[in-house]
């Protein structure tokens, strides 16, 4: 397997972690998770934007241009030929000894990107999952794609005991989002998710979801969610680049539409297909 480093592509036993890598010691960096449909990357212009928001917000230079990673990127997918699968890529503040200032600016920040299987969960798309509710812990800029994942580590792995397939998050009594997901709920047709705020990550999947819902004439309206008015929805769903669009039967001890999915949730996983490379449409 071929990894890029910076701008170079090397082997993956080339590829090595410093020990005094600020990743590594404070999870000072930002990271993207790119989905590959059909040999195609998907939504690699939204990501990238994202990578230089995230990179900006924490004053971290880019070791090169946004056109020359998009390049990187693509030779990185066609030398591995992923087809269907994923690529992660984290940028940290570089090597340099430790010490929570930031180093100077002889230090360039580490850029890799590598492939990662990624398969659709078909079978839960079809049946929809279960969720929990816990108190979101995290900082107040979860807008940026952060490598510090502890608030989202902790809750997941509270899910996941729970035998819960996510973790929905309450802020101050408003769902924010899911752990590693975006949060939307929906009410006499209409879908409802979080404001695109520091409280939540802008998931790129869930900007093509208001595309879709565009297209499928569903009506979308950003708003917060209480958490004491979750039983007052008719249909409840969360999406990420992995998962695409999830439906949530069961949130804590509420169920929804009968315990499957729910119509508008159907359509939109149908309208969100459509947006894909590659016919991924069943
Ligand atoms: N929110 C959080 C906290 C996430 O970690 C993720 C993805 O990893 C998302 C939302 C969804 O983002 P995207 O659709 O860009 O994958």
């Amino acid at each position: 397997m071929k990894i890029l480093m910076n701008t170079e592509l090397v082997s993956r036993s080339d590829a090595k972690v410093d020990i005094e890598d600020r990743g590594y010691q404070f999870g000072d960096g930002i990271y993207e998770v790119i989905r590959v449909y059909d040999g195609e990357i998907f939504t690699l212009d939204e990501h990238m934007e994202r990578l230089e928001r995230s990179a900006k917000e924490i004053k971290i230079t880019l070791p090169c241009s946004l056109s020359e990673l998009k390049e990187r990127v693509k030779e990185l997918v066609s030398v591995n030929a992923v087809h269907d699968g994923g690529i992660y890529m984290q940028v940290t503040r570089g090597v340099s000894a430790r010490n929570h200032l930031f180093p100077g600016a002889d230090v360039k920040a580490q850029l890799i990107a590598y492939p990662v299987p990624s398969k659709r969960p078909e079978e839960l798309q079809k049946s929809g999952v279960e969720a929990m509710t816990l108190e979101d812990i995290r900082w107040k800029r979860c807008d940026i794609k952060s490598l510090n994942l502890l608030g989202n580590i902790l809750a997941k792995q509270e899910a996941s005991e729970a035998d819960k397939f996510e973790a929905v998050m309450i802020r101050d009594g408003i769902v924010t989002e899911g752990s590693s997901t975006n949060f939307y709920a929906v009410k006499d047709g209409t879908v409802y998710t979080h404001p695109a705020n520091h409280y939540i990550l802008n998931g790129i999947t869930r900007m093509k979801i208001i595309e879709a819902c565009g297209h499928a004439g569903i009506p979308f309206e950003e708003k917060g969610i209480r958490a004491e008015d979750l039983h007052q929805y008719d249909e409840v769903f969360i999406s990420s680049t992995t998962i695409e669009v999830m439906p949530v039967i069961r949130l804590d001890n509420l169920e929804y539409s009968g315990g499957r999915p729910g119509p508008v949730t159907q359509s939109l996983q149908k309208a969100f297909r459509n947006l894909l490379p590659g016919g991924n449409v069943y």
